[in-house]
Parts: C-alpha cells; sequence; structure tokens
C-alpha cells in the first residue's frame, strides 16, 4: 500500500478497503478509532479484537 492510499483511507470514512488490500492483511481497528494497521505489524499484536478472531 502506498502512503497516498493509506492517508486516503484514513481521511475518508466511507472508503472501503479492496479485496487486494484485504488480503495483504490490512485493517481498521475498532479498538483504536478505526485506525488502518496490517496483520503482523506491531500494532496488530496489540490489537485485541483481531487477535481474538485470529486465534
Ligand atoms: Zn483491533
Amino acid at each position: 500500500m502506498t502512503n497516498e492510499r493509506y492517508e486516503e483511507l484514513s481521511l475518508n470514512e466511507d472508503l472501503k478497503l479492496t479485496e487486494e488490500e484485504i488480503k495483504e492483511g490490512w485493517l481498521f481497528c475498532c479498538d483504536w478509532d478505526y485506525m488502518l494497521i496490517k496483520k503482523g505489524s506491531p500494532e496488530f499484536q496489540c490489537c485485541p479484537c483481531h487477535n481474538n478472531k485470529e486465534l
């Protein structure tokens, strides 16, 4: 994902992740005000809502 795309998604609540981006592991963390994070990142490791789903 490019920085431009990341900012675009962060700034526009109406935008959805593409299938491609979801496959890459991107997701919005509901715990952190829907911040955009990627699976495997330090932020993701600290995200209880998604870790519960993954396990
Ligand atoms: Zn989360």
